[in-house]
């Protein structure tokens, strides 16, 4: 986007990416519809982005979701409203999309060099890249680095930027896996018979806010939305050593109607499992509430019913950031000024995933990149 709006300005600009094409990450997040913003109020859209909405305010009015949604059209991409007043480019994949981009990008001159990562500066400022047959050296009026988080490194990037700004005396706070799954220490019969397993319809609890959605058990633990959503929730209280997860796996019914519930379901001889079955609860769902108790099932439908509406998950740790949709952490909103760019390295802006800023998913995080991007390219052009 930077690279967009630098050249509609018309500079010079050549993109280089590590990897054999650039955007690869963008494809990725085209395989579940390409999530490219959110038609919630602004306001409540950029309440999103927790304690980081002050920073991200001001890019985010300029250039807004309307302004991404006209983008998109203007590349010849509507864009439409899903259910939950998420939106995607109508062929609800990122290829057509980029694909219009990229030839937008071409014919406004800016050129291409893929298989080129950076190594950092020379002695003397330029920008040194590894190339694929040695290292070069490039001289540039002005740089943005848009070298994302470190998270699905094969498709996007991989962190090591990190020691390189922080050589540079530039404070960056650790990067952490955003979005993503929590480890549990499952039962071999969780493992084997459930891992892949949606937990259809349930509510995940944390701190007493409710995310409904449809949890996926793993082989390692659990992921899905509802987990993302609270995944910075669930990192801070890991850090204080203090999490409580739970999840009510009959959120719509009430405690007392579920018990009733249980009551009139009742056979007599039949086994716990085949009564709460009965009940109404999925075979993993009844799996989830033998692993939470150790397998020592309350006896009475009272206290099945408590269970089912809040069952403990022992959250062990947060999945790996290789896997997580985001990382948070990343360049302090300290170290930037206006146009996001480096004060301690002015004419170096920072955008996208490398700030420090998370939201969950929803398309708040292209949203966000998208409009750094857009500030970056607009201070750059208007400071030459
Ligand atoms: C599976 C998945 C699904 C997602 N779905 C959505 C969604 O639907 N909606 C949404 O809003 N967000 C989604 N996201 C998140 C979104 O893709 C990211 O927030 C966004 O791509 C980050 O953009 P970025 O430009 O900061 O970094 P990236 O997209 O990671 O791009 C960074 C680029 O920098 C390059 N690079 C890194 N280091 C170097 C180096 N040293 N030299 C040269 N090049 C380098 C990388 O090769 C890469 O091309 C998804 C993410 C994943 C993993």
């Amino acid at each position: 986007m930077a690279a967009e709006v630098a050249a509609s300005a018309g500079h010079d600009v050549t993109v280089f990416d590590q990897h054999r094409s650039p955007a690869r990450k963008f494809v990725l997040a085209g395989r579940g519809g390409l999530n490219l913003t959110h038609t919630e109020p602004l306001n409540e859209f950029l309440e999103r982005y927790g304690p980081e909405r002050r920073h991200l305010e001001v890019p985010i009015r300029a250039f807004s979701p309307a302004d991404l949604r006209a983008w998109c059209a203007g590349l010849g991409h509507e864009t439409f409203v899903g259910s939950s007043g998420r939106v995607f480019p109508e062929e609800f994949r990122a290829v057509p999309l980029l694909r219009s981009w990229l030839r937008r990008l071409e014919s406004l001159g800016v050129r291409f060099e893929p298989r080129h990562r950076w190594v950092g500066w020379s002695s003397d400022g330029q920008l040194k890249f590894a190339a694929p047959d040695r290292v070069i050296a490039i001289a540039a009026d002005r740089t943005v680095l848009a070298l994302g988080g470190s998270s699905w490194p094969r498709v996007g990037g991989d962190g090591t930027w990190v020691e390189l700004l922080a050589g540079r005396g530039i404070d960056v706070r650790p990067l952490q896996a955003a979005n993503c799954g929590i480890e549990v220490v499952w039962s071999d019969v969780m493992t084997e018979r459930f891992a892949g397993a949606p937990i259809k319809n349930a509510a995940v609890i944390v701190d007493g806010i409710e995310v409904r959605g449809d949890p996926i058990v793993t082989r390692t633990g659990i992921e899905g939305g509802p987990i993302y959503a609270h995944s910075r929730r669930i990192r801070e209280s890991l850090a204080d050593g203090s999490v409580d997860v739970r999840i009510d796996l009959m959120p719509d019914l009430s405690l007392e109607r579920l018990a009733q519930r249980l009551t009139d379901r009742r056979r007599r001889g039949e086994t716990t499992t085949k009564w709460l079955r009965r009940g109404g609860l999925s075979a993993v769902a009844v799996s989830l509430l033998r692993e939470a108790t150790r397998n020592q099932l309350p006896a009475d439908a009272h206290g099945l019913a408590s269970l089912t509406k809040s069952a403990p998950v022992a959250a062990t740790a947060m999945s790996g950031i290789d896997r997580a949709i985001s990382s948070a952490g990343g360049v302090a909103w300290s170290e930037v000024g206006p146009g996001v760019e480096l004060k301690k390295l002015p004419g170096v802006h920072v955008v996208g995933e490398m700030l420090d800023w998370e939201a969950p998913t929803g398309g708040y995080l292209l949203q966000a990149c998208f409009s750094t991007g857009w500030a970056a390219g607009m201070a750059l052009s208007a400071a030459d």
